[in-house]
């Protein structure tokens, strides 16, 4: 008999999981409560990188006077970008569920939770039913973190799944935190042509990235005007007639339209009643897994944001699929192992920001002697004819073997680019390989070749 095989979440990791577990000879059936496609996935990432390419065309339009054109587009119209938002979410959810009814997956919509070990109940519009399995997956996602001073209302003080579809562009924002989803809002909504202030409680945007990288963004946002208050933690947000104020602990304060919280995220886990299957989490909610994906109970797997692991839709993904080899028995080839440090990872701004592998300042604190090669897009002939000759490239190699063990891109296409050196890390690479490829010209990736050297 075929493995049963219930999924709860149809994420990039429980959505990759049900496809690869079905085309293995699985029986599967994926619950989900809200979107097939993944709540984060379609209702963040997709939305706010479908914005950022909007506003992003619109800032290269502020930057093109030097590149022989008139006119550029400097406004956006706001139905026609949420008609485009909705469209590519659409189009994804059909193209994901498509392939799922394509390799036999049963969806189930409403919403899960354990009832034994071997067993979930869902609850829908049209009743509970309960369903058994010999192996299940955990893949609920999260949620964005409400602090305890604040109450967003959906209307002004908004999570940032709350902006899009974006029921106004406003002409001035508070984004309180500054991390990657901060700093993406803030490279959004000043590419709207917003007036912006970050809250930044540490003393440099992007804490824990490359300090060189968080130093050019900071340049960009100058540039573009974003007020920084760094040093500063947002204690209260009151409303006004006709907006907020963002109240920081150093007394500074803040007037704007709208206040976005992008504070981080917490795990989906507490309506799951885990206690029921055995399973544990720790103190944050999150579902601990071991190199498998397997939880506690050696039947059920945790895969995903809610893992805890690296919150990336990428990893999500590959995780799934990790995770349907190892349910049906194909698990035994020791580098199918995932290695989270080598995970890449971008960030959409202006410019983008992506890095892989080992970092400078890691390398540093962990003593480890290290080879880092930093060149300039300035010095590669399609930077300039890209009018953007902004950022670097940076590659850490083992100074002994040339082994490369990270980097960091800052420029245009660099989520693209990083690929090249992601690649080198995961397979061992040297820089002699990336020297020696025979890379095309003229292209951004010349300074792959040359920061290799
Ligand atoms: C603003 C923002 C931008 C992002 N941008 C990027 C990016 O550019 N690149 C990137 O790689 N990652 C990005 N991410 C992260 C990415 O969205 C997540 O890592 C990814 O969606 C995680 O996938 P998942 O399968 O774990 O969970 P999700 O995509 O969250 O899916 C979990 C699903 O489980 C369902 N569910 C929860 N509980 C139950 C239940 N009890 N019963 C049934 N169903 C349930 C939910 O409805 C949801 O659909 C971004 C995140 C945010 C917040």
């Amino acid at each position: 008999m075929a493995l049963r095989f219930v999924i709860i979440g149809g994420g990039p990791a429980g959505n990759q999981a049900a496809t690869y577990a079905a085309r293995l000879g699985a029986s599967v059936t994926m619950i989900e409560r809200e979107i097939v496609g993944g709540a984060a996935h379609l209702l963040d990432c997709i939305p706010s990188k479908t914005m950022i390419s909007t506003g992003g065309a619109i800032s290269f339009g502020q930057r093109i006077s030097g590149m022989g054109l008139v006119d550029a587009a400097t406004r956006v119209d706001g139905d026609a970008l949420i008609r485009r938002i909705d469209g590519i979410r659409d189009h994804m959810r059909d193209d994901i569920e498509r392939l799922l009814v394509s390799q036999g997956v049963d969806i189930v919509h409403g919403s899960a939770k354990f009832t034994g070990t071997h067993s979930v109940e869902v609850t829908s519009s049209t009743g509970t039913r309960s369903i058994e399995f010999d192996a299940a997956l955990i893949a609920t996602g999260t949620r964005p973190r409400i602090p305890q001073w604040c109450e967003p209302d959906g209307e002004r003080i908004l999570t940032t799944r709350d902006c899009y579809p974006p029921k106004v562009f406003p002409d001035k924002v508070t984004v309180i935190g500054s991390g990657v989803t901060g700093v993406e809002f803030v490279h959004m909504f000043a590419s709207f042509g917003a007036e912006v202030a970050l809250v930044v409680s540490r003393q440099q945007v992007l804490p824990g990235k490359d300090p060189e990288a968080a130093a050019i963004l900071e340049d960009d946002f100058m540039r573009r005007g974003v007020r920084l208050l760094k040093g500063a933690r947002a204690t209260t947000i009151d409303r006004t007639d006709n907006g907020v104020i963002v109240r920081c602990d150093d007394g500074r304060n803040v007037e704007s339209n709208l206040a976005v919280l992008a504070i981080g995220s917490v795990p989906n886990t507490e309506d799951l009643d885990l206690d029921a299957a055995g399973v544990i989490r720790d103190e944050a909610g999150y579902v601990p897994i071991n190199h498998h994906c397997v939880t506690n109970q050696p039947h059920i797997y945790a895969a995903g944001d809610v893992s805890g692991k690296l919150p990336l839709s990428s990893v999500a993904s590959v995780q799934g699929r990790k995770v349907a080899e190892h349910a049906m028995g194909l698990h035994t080839r020791e580098h199918r192992h995932l290695d989270y440090d080598k995970a890449a990872s971008a960030i959409f701004t202006e410019p983008e920001i992506a890095d892989v592998g080992l970092a400078e300042a890691e390398a540093f604190a962990l003593g480890r002697k290290i080879r880092v090669t930093k060149v300039p897009f300035a010095t590669t002939p399609k930077a300039l004819i890209n009018n953007d000759p902004r950022g670097f490239v940076k590659i850490v190699s083992d100074p002994a073997t040339g082994v490369v063990l990270g980097g960091s891109i800052v420029g245009q296409h660099a989520a693209e680019l990083i690929s090249v050196i992601a690649l080198a890390v995961t397979a061992n690479l040297t820089v002699t390989d990336i020297v020696e490829s025979l890379l095309v010209h003229p292209a951004l990736a010349e300074a792959l070749a040359q920061a290799a050297e």
